[in-house]
Formats: C-alpha cells, structure tokens, sequence
C-alpha cells in the first residue's frame, strides 16, 4: 500500500470528541501524551506563539540582508532589484553549500530532488553528484532549513549562485556565497533593524489568533504552570507577546500574567546542554535572562516527562529538549494547515493514485509469476530434454513462449500504468509546490523532515490556539505501532 493513502491521514489522533475538530484544529499524537502527568508547559516564542506572516516577514529578511550584502560587502546593486519568491523554498530542505544546490532528502538521506541556483537539476544530474549515498548534513558547507527564519536565506544563496553563474557577481566560490549569505540573514537578525520593523509593523507582521489567549488561559485555569522559553531578548519578547496578549482578559491585563516563569535570550539549543547563568531581569519579577535546563526544572517544581515544549523548531526546541531534558514535545507546523487544505482538495486524486498503484503492483506480481513459470519450464526442458517425446517437447516450447509473451505484455502495461502514475504524481505534488512538492513526502517515500518529526514529536499541530480544545487530563493517543506482519489482513 502507497503511503499516499488519505485513510492514514484520517486516524483519529487525540481525546474523546477530538476526532469531531476540522484537521486543522486537532493536535496530531505520535506518542501517547497522558496531559493528567504534565506539571508544566512551555512556548517557545517566534512562530509558535507568535504567528508571523508569511511571505511579508521572508521578503523583509530578504530585502535587509541584500541591502547588508551590498552596503557591506560590495555585492552587485543587481540583487537589490531581484524580487521575492516565496514559493521557492520550503522548510526540510537542505542547503549544499559548496555546489550551490537547495536539496530534498528522504527519510534515508538520500538526495530525491535538487536545484541549482533557483533551476531544477534533472534528475540524471542529481544522480551523477549525489548518486544514492547517504548525505551527511551535519558536514561542514551544509545547512538544514528547519526553522521558517531559514527560507529567506535559502532563496538569498540561489540568487546569489545564479547571479555568480551568470556572471553578474565575483566570489572564489559558491561556498564564499554560502557564508555571506549566513552573515548577512544572522547580522539582519542581530543588528535590530528587522525586528525594530516587525515592532513598528505588528499588525501587518504578527497574526492574531483570538484562541491563543483562551488556550494559555485554560491550562493555566486546570493547574498547568506556564513558562516562556525563547531566544528572543526581552525588548522585542516584550513587543511581540503585548501585542498578541495584552488586553485579552480583563484578569490576565499583561502578557507576564499569563506566565508562572519568562526566560528570554535562552540560547537554545545550548539552554538544554550547557549550565549558565540565569539572571533576573530588574523590575519584572518571574523573569530571567539565560538559565539552564535543571535550574528552570527546580523553579517549576517539574522535571522530565512532567514537563512539555512547545516549539517550532525541530532541533533547537524539540531534539535537544526531548534527548537532554527528557521534556515532552509538542512540535508547531505552521505549515499544517495549508498542507491539511490540499490534502482534502486534492483526495479525489490521492485516491485515484492508490488505485493505481495497487494496480501496478498487481500487474507486476502477475508478471513476476509468469516469469518463473516460464523459467521453471527452460529447467524441466533443459533437464529432461533427452527423454521428452517429440510432442512433449513442442507442447512444452508452446507454453514457454505463451507465458514469455504474457509476462512482457503485463511488463508493458505495468509500465504505462507507470507512466500515468508519474504524469497524475507530478500534478498532485506541484500543486503543493512546483519545485519540491509537498513537505512531508516525495511520491511514496517520507523526507527528512518527515522522519525526524516522528523521531522526536510526541506530538504535532498548526497552531497554539488549537490547546484550546484539548483537556489538560486527558491522553492523547498515538496510533499503535504496526510493522507489516503484524498487520491483520
Ligand atoms: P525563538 O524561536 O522564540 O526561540 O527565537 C528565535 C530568535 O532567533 C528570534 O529572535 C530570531 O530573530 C532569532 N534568529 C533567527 N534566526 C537567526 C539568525 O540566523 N541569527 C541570529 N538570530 C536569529
Ligand atoms: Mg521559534
């Protein structure tokens, strides 16, 4: 069975009545979450609590980083008249810094899409650099895009590439332009120009989401501690939390109120491996910059599994702080909801694709089975051959060349039921990108973003508000685990 199968997509994930909520509002389990044992939850800040739009916030890194390039390190004014493409990259992706490449890779690392600059490689191309092998994309001159604040800088470095091929620009190589571009997405964040545009623009960069307010306030209602954990400092913290929290509740009037603890400049992942620090912030009580992981377990009076994170970024948030503080995750998709959308506009077609699959695979096993009939016929010829009579010999060639005929017969439907499968594939999956398709796959293989959300989520969502709806003692219940002999049939 295809992983296509929308049936899979449908399993009801969660607690009693859950399974009622559009797909877009239920947190999806991936290990059963008993809510009862949680003493304490966390959020991480930007895109999870606060929601910024996409692509105004892309194309505001974009454009500053582009003007750092050409006011600080003499880049061409060329790139300050390239437009935005929002549609160019999607997160999961991997950079190859060293041959200008934006990569797709599947659950097993392997390179299954590839582009150039922002041209798609063909695949014949991408075999010849990447052949089959495993990538290590931890290496030096890779970079993984797994966090939304990376997608501005993927497109920056393709520009970058094809404005060097073309010639437009002077670098010694494309990894020259691979560190520029990290300099330059990292100084824009750094020097406070992006964020001092983001506070004077909230409305037009932070989206509102009228249950984000509810759901912070009902777990903390049901006896949760709330804590705040974000690299954020506080300025821009504070700018950002006033404008989603202030004034939503007459008994919670301030952002803080919300919180039983505030940490910003938390330096995640390090917060998680390293001890440092924490100091009070002077004239905000409960508030803290840096800390470490036991110190903010012993002021909560939680640690371990008692403890979930909230967080949209699947190393800094979700890994280190399931393998190092043993804290249960709840991974942020923004992208869910999209990715849910096309799901149910694309269903009739996902179903068409399953049919045809299962019916290639059908013509492939009925070919397979006329092959070693036909191969245990030459064996019965070429070991008995002497002792057969004339006519057992000509009955048995007879049937040797129906069943050659058969086989290739069914080898070349299933081949045409290929090609249409390749022709409705490419269509479904354009429509969720036209370069990479969708996120979490590549025809019937899992990429790597989909294979470290299950590696390390115990669960999955689009968006805060959506804790709203979900009982704080109730259980969220991941699927049982099945491998394909233990399956009924
Ligand atoms: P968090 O997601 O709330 O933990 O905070 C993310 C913070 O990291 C935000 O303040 C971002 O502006 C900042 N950030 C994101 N990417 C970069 C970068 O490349 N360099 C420096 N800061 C970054
Ligand atoms: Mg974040």
């Amino acid at each position: 069975m295809t992983s296509w199968d929308p049936a899979l997509l449908a399993e009801p994930p969660l607690t009693e009545g859950a399974d009622r909520l559009p797909p877009a509002h239920k947190l999806y389990a991936l290990r059963t979450l008993p809510m009862g044992d949680i003493k304490a939850i966390g959020f991480d800040m930007d895109h999870t609590l606060a929601r910024y739009r996409s692509p105004e916030i892309d194309e505001l890194a974009f454009k500053k980083a582009a003007r750092l390039l050409v006011r600080e390190r003499g880049y061409s004014p060329w790139l300050l008249e390239v437009a935005y493409n929002p549609a160019f990259a999607v997160r999961g992706l991997v950079l190859d810094g060293i041959r200008g490449n934006l990569l797709k890779l599947n659950r097993e690392r392997q390179v299954v899409r590839a582009c150039h600059g922002s041209k798609a490689m063909p695949r014949p191309a991408l075999d010849l650099v990447y052949s089959r092998r495993r990538l290590a994309t931890s290496a030096k001159g890779f970079r993984c895009i797994d966090t939304l604040f990376e997608i501005p800088e993927s497109f920056l470095y393709a520009q970058l590439v094809e404005g060097l091929d073309q010639g437009i620009l002077k670098a010694e190589n494309y990894l020259q332009l691979f560190q520029d571009a990290r300099w330059a997405i990292d100084t824009a964040h750094r020097n406070g120009e992006m964020k001092a545009e983001i506070l004077a623009h909230r409305d037009f960069f932070i989206a509102q989401d009228p249950q984000l307010a509810l759901a912070l306030d009902r777990l903390k209602r049901e006896g949760k501690k709330l804590f705040l954990l974000t690299n954020s400092e506080w300025s821009f913290t504070h700018g950002v939390l006033s404008h989603l929290l202030d004034g939503q509740d007459e008994a919670r009037p301030h952002w803080v109120d919300y919180f039983d603890l505030v940490v910003v400049s938390s330096r995640k992942p390090t917060f998680f491996l390293e001890t440092s620090e924490a100091k009070p912030l002077e004239g905000h009580p409960r508030c803290f910059t840096g800390g470490h992981t036991a110190w903010l377990e012993a002021l909560l009076g939680a640690q371990g599994e008692q403890v979930l994170y909230v967080g949209d970024h699947i190393y800094g948030d979700v890994l280190r702080s399931k393998k190092n503080a043993s804290w249960r995750t709840l991974l942020l998709v923004p992208e869910l909801e999209r990715e849910l959308r096309l799901l149910e506009a694309k269903a009739d077609e996902l179903r068409a694709l399953l049919r045809l699959e299962t019916a290639r695979r059908r013509t492939l096993r009925r070919a397979s089975v006329l092959l070693d009939q036909w191969k245990r016929n030459r064996v019965r010829r070429h070991l008995l051959g002497p002792r057969l009579s004339p006519d057992a010999t000509v009955a048995l060639d007879h049937e040797a060349a129906h069943l050659a005929a058969s086989a290739e017969a069914l080898q070349r439907r299933a081949e045409l039921q290929n090609l249409e499968l390749d022709r409705l594939m490419a269509t479904v999956e354009a429509a969720f990108n036209p370069m990479w398709g969708p996120m979490f796959r590549d025809r019937d293989e899992q990429t790597r973003f989909a294979d470290q959300i299950q590696q390390f989520a115990c669960a999955y969502t689009g968006k805060v508000g959506n804790l709203y709806m979900v009982d704080s003692h109730s259980t969220l219940y991941a699927p049982v685990p099945a491998l394909p002999h233990e399956r009924l049939g």
